[in-house]
């Protein structure tokens, strides 16, 4: 026997694209059934990824910051750590939020049915849970998210990680090596160096952060080549375990000996779930790398059919998920809706935090744009030499046709709220006389934008302009 149930909307994944396409559809008067494997709500991004990690990510700048207060004259003793504490606060975080989702769930009255979905047919959906479920729906909205990718032919032991593992902060490994030098190696990386491990990261392409500028990346790079060994251009051939560890070699120009590490993080991008939940018989066929293609409302090739989020493909961020999630909800509802934005930001969370919106230089170059360059070095700012981030940069793109902003980069402190600025600037159409004549706040490190902007305007003070 199952349970029969009729719904107008089902979700199927309860991340933050789910939850968020669930709670607008309830919102927008339908009637919704969400489907979640998992005992929690919240997906990768509140579990095991954005909320986590940033959380221990804090804890690693309280330790870093302390340290680097001895050039102030402020000295600590060496930090204590208590593991287990630094866990069940992460848990607590989580707990927090997740619990939060459960109550806006309940308020809104959507059935939560926990369990593993699987499409039947186009309008059917069966639920493998503590009871089997059977569920009816007008519309449906597919967002399974990702896992991490793995590199084939590693051994099956527990000393190798992926980022979950890493977040669960089982132990401190004396040598860890990171393969993958994007955002989850480096902030993974800054975590563990904070508790002690000693770091080594192996990247395949030309430079850390590979979407990034590398001018934007560079103050962040200085600083990390210091407490870190980074090889660039380099990947790793064999990895192999025994009792002393885990023996790694590497292939590359500059690539290192073999080496023996601690423990191994894998970190070295995501792969959409679209595996064993019945897309065949709702006649969507994956990409080869697992994405389902949809069009601007969302809609998949069999347009009742929706997909959001991370099974979309890249960016795979959180905040896309969210916004791609209203957008399903809202057509389904029968509103004029659409995913079009303009950019979608990518920030780094690492000291100094990395952010970009827009088009990167190599993009802009790449496309040929002809653009103005405003880059507003950090070392000029009042308030950069005052928190002691005078290594940041600001750099600003406009299109030298229509004069708009095209895109900007910024390494520094706090660069992951600065930036919206940007977006918001991008999103509206503004120049740089638009930015330069809107007053900031003196001293703060978002009028290092402005400043960039200014140097376009051709109005900078600050620093002495460009001659014609
Ligand atoms: P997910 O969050 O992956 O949720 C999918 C849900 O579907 C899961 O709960 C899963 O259990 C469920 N599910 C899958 N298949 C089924 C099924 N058949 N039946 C029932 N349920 C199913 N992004 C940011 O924007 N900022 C960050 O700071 C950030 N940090 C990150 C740190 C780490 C370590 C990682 C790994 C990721 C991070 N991300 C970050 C990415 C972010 O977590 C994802 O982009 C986001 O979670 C995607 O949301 P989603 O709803 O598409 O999918
Ligand atoms: P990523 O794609 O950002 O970085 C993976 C890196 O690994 C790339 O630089 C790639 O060149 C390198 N690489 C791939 N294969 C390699 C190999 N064999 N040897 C050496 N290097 C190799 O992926 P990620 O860091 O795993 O993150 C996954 C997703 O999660 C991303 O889409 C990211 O946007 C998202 N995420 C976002 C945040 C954030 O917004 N702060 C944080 C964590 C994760």
């Amino acid at each position: 026997m199952s349970t029969e149930i009729q719904t107008d909307v089902v979700v199927l994944g309860g991340g933050p694209g789910g939850y968020t396409a669930a709670f607008r559809a309830a919102d927008l008067g339908l009637s919704v059934c969400l489907v979640e494997k998992e005992s929690r709500l919240g997906g990768v991004c509140l579990n095991v990824g954005c909320i986590p990690s940033k959380t221990l990510l804090h804890g690693a700048t309280v330790i870093e910051e302390a340290a680097e207060a001895a050039t102030l004259g402020i000295t600590y003793a060496k930090p204590a750590i208590d593991l287990e504490v630094f866990r069940n606060h992460k848990t607590k975080i989580i707990e927090q939020l997740t619990g939060g989702l459960d109550g806006l769930c309940k308020a809104r009255n959507i059935q939560r049915i926990q369990g593993e979905g699987v499409f039947a047919d186009k309008t059917t959906m069966t639920v493998n849970g503590e009871e089997p479920t059977r569920i009816t729906f007008k519309d449906a909205v597919i967002a399974t998210g990702s896992a991490p990718a793995m590199l084939p032919d590693l051994p099956d032991d527990d000393r190798i990680w992926d980022s979950s593992d890493a977040l669960a902060l089982r132990t401190i490994p004396k040598r860890l090596l990171i393969i993958g030098g994007g955002i989850i190696g480096l902030e993974m990386a800054q975590i563990y160096s904070a508790l002690g491990s000693s770091i080594t990261i192996v990247e395949m392409l030309d430079h850390i952060i590979p979407p990034a500028d590398k001018d934007v990346i560079q103050p962040l790079f200085l600083k990390l080549k210091k407490r870190y060994t980074i090889f660039t251009k380099t990947k790793v051939n064999s990895v192999t375990a025994d009792d002393s560890g885990i023996k790694v070699s590497f292939a590359g120009a500059k690539a290192p000996e073999k080496e023996t590490f601690d423990a191994v993080l894998v970190a070295v991008g995501r792969r959409p779930n679209t595996n064993g939940i019945g897309l065949e018989s709702l006649a969507i066929t994956p990409e080869k790398n697992g994405i389902i293609a949809v069009n601007d409302q969302q809609q998949t090739v069999t347009p009742h059919i929706y997909a959001i989020g991370d099974v979309v493909g890249d960016p795979m961020l959180a905040h896309k998920a969210t916004h791609q999630g209203k957008v399903a909800a809202e057509v389904i509802a029968g509103h004029k809706a659409a995913f079009t934005p303009l950019t979608i930001p990518s920030v780094a969370y690492t000291n100094p935090e990395v952010a970009w919106a827009g088009l990167t230089e190599k993009e802009a170059k790449a496309q040929k744009i002809a653009y103005n360059k405003g880059k507003f070095p950090w070392g000029a700012s009042g308030r950069a030499l005052s928190a002691g981030a005078s290594a940041g940069v600001s750099k600003v793109l406009f299109d030298q046709q229509n004069g708009r902003i095209i895109g900007a980069g910024i390494c520094g402190v706090n660069a992951g709220e600065i930036i919206h600025e940007a977006v918001l600037a991008l999103e509206m159409g503004a120049d740089a006389e638009d930015i330069s004549k809107t007053v900031h706040a003196h001293p703060t490190l978002a009028e290092t934008l402005a400043f960039a902007a200014e140097i376009v305007d051709g109005s900078i003070t600050d620093i002495l302009p460009s001659k014609k």
